[in-house]
């Protein structure tokens, strides 16, 4: 299977860091892939969009002119696991905890609203042992950097993981949407659970 992790700005290298050591400890016969065009996306069982900032990164996709073409993709059931950035830019609904409701053009794919920067700003980043019942037992460490939160928009996403009353984690078909950051551990659990929604 070929992963594609969107390459544009924020924590690429982390999530093809943590797909090689994947593959290689589960005996995956996979490869990854960066995707900034088309033609890269074309080839791609499955794609991350990884965490960073999700303005930034929107422009420059829209720039390369591959909005449009990872959005018709996705609708048409590619895989895809977004995390924090990366899940605002999956969101049909963004808001921003702290300068408040602002236009951002988003894929549009996943029925959540984010609120971003939920927690605050940088200096406000933490970690936190979250328990996630679709992975295991084992708790998962959450590392939280201006992470948004999820309002569920349709009876159809499961909500995977919670921090006290607001959702963390997502599940939507094959969309996934993490608020934190499992690249940013030596846990890929997550990474995974993305991995066996994507057809061999
Ligand atoms: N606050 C950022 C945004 O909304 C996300 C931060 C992150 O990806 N760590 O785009």
């Amino acid at each position: 299977m070929k992963i594609g992790v969107l390459g544009f700005q924020g924590g690429i290298y982390e999530h093809v860091n943590m797909l090689k050591r994947l593959f290689s400890e589960e005996k995956y016969s996979g490869e990854v892939l960066l995707v900034r065009r088309e033609r890269e996306l074309n080839k791609v069982d499955g794609i991350i969009l990884p965490g960073g900032e999700s303005t930034t990164i929107g422009i420059i996709m829209d720039k390369m002119g591959l909005t449009s073409e990872l959005r018709d993709k996705i609708r048409d059931g590619l895989p895809v696991l977004g995390v924090c950035a990366g899940a605002v830019l999956m969101a049909k609904k963004v808001v921003d905890k702290i300068v408040g409701e602002k236009e951002q053009d988003t894929l549009s794919v996943m029925d959540i609203g984010v609120i971003r920067n939920y927690f605050g700003r940088q200096v406000e980043s933490f970690e936190v042992d979250l328990h996630i019942p679709e992975i295991d037992e084992k708790a998962f460490r959450g590392v939280f950097i201006r992470a948004p939160v999820f309002e569920i928009l349709n009876d159809n996403v499961e909500i995977l993981a919670k921090l006290g009353k607001v959702n963390v984690a997502a599940l939507q078909n094959s969309m996934i949407a993490v608020a934190f950051h499992p690249e940013l551990t030596n846990d890929y659990r997550i990474h995974l659970l993305f991995l066996k929604m994507v057809k061999r």
